[in-house]
């Protein structure tokens, strides 16, 4: 009985998450999303469909050349996509190419990580943890922030978290050595709680540097905080999820970090469109 109920909660859980969608792409008005009976899902409109958080004025056409196989949308900061209309005044525009304030090497980049005190995230971790795998990648995964696992061996995803993301790396044909893997957050957060915003502020030139330096080719944001942080967005997971947006010119993805696709495997199977999406698009690229 147990299980049966932890099953329907799964089902319940990805039908909230479809209807969230439905209701950011505009095929079902808000309103009717939140009544019980199961609504008609009317085609998404062709033109430009409303963002949740950024202002509607950035969003961009759908690529017509059949590059993208997802709707690429442009936020502010991220040029190369962004549309011809003014941008909103609220806009941060982050500058192209590695900060000049920072360390233009990782190794020398890790090592300022490895003395921070930016933030009081210093003063409980046990270590820093900066980054995993290939600095020439062309796929770069950020994630949220260490967990207790990361802390203690200062190497991302390193829990059952971790064996998970190994298993995605490897269900696109990849090897975790193949790839970049960094978080938002250097430090631990006490108990592994979700980073605060003045946290994500001063850790994320870091990241910045980090993707500044690898140059991928396309970046997979796991979990809300990392696409949060990345695209400076207060949008939901189920607005952003199944579309391709672009920061500094490098096609992004977000999707469910594992650790919640442990938490509900439900959602493995739209983590699993996600994924095939980064493959696509990692081989169109690197074929160009
Ligand atoms: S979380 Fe980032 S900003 Fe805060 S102390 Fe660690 S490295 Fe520095």
């Amino acid at each position: 009985m147990e299980e049966a109920r932890g099953e329907l909660r799964a089902i319940v859980r990805e039908a909230r998450v479809l209807m969230s969608r439905a209701v950011a792409l505009g095929a079902v008005p808000r309103a009717q999303s939140v009544m019980a009976p199961v609504p008609t899902i009317q085609p998404a409109p062709t033109s430009n469909p409303p963002v949740p958080g950024p202002s509607p004025e950035s969003v961009a056409e759908p690529e017509s050349t059949g590059a993208w196989p997802a709707l690429t949308l442009a936020l502010p900061g991220f040029e190369e996509f962004a549309s011809a209309a003014p941008a909103p005044s609220s806009a941060i525009y982050v500058p192209l190419g590695p900060r000049d304030d920072l360390p233009q090497e990782l190794p020398a980049l890790r090592a300022q990580v490895a003395e921070c005190r930016l933030c009081g995230l210093c003063s409980t971790r046990t270590q820093t943890v900066f980054a995993d795998g290939s600095a020439t990648a062309k796929l770069l995964f950020v994630g949220e922030a260490p967990g207790r696992d990361e802390d203690a061996q200062g190497v991302p995803f390193v829990g059952r978290a971790g064996q998970l993301l190994n298993k995605m790396i490897a269900a696109i044909d990849l090897k975790r050595e193949e790839v970049y893997i960094c978080n938002v957050l250097k430090c631990r957060p006490p108990d592994n709680r979700v980073p605060a915003p003045d946290e994500v502020e001063r850790c994320r030139p870091y990241l910045e540097q980090q993707i500044a330096l690898v140059k991928p080719s396309v970046v997979c944001a796991l979990g809300l905080s990392a696409a949060q942080a990345l695209l400076q967005t207060k949008a939901s997971m189920a607005s952003m999820r199944g579309k391709t947006f672009a920061y500094r010119g490098v096609p992004l993805i977000p999707t469910y970090h594992p650790a919640a696709l442990l938490r509900n495997p439900g959602l493995k199977r739209e983590a699993w469109i996600d994924l095939q999406r980064v493959r696509d698009l990692l081989r169109e690229r690197t074929a160009a």
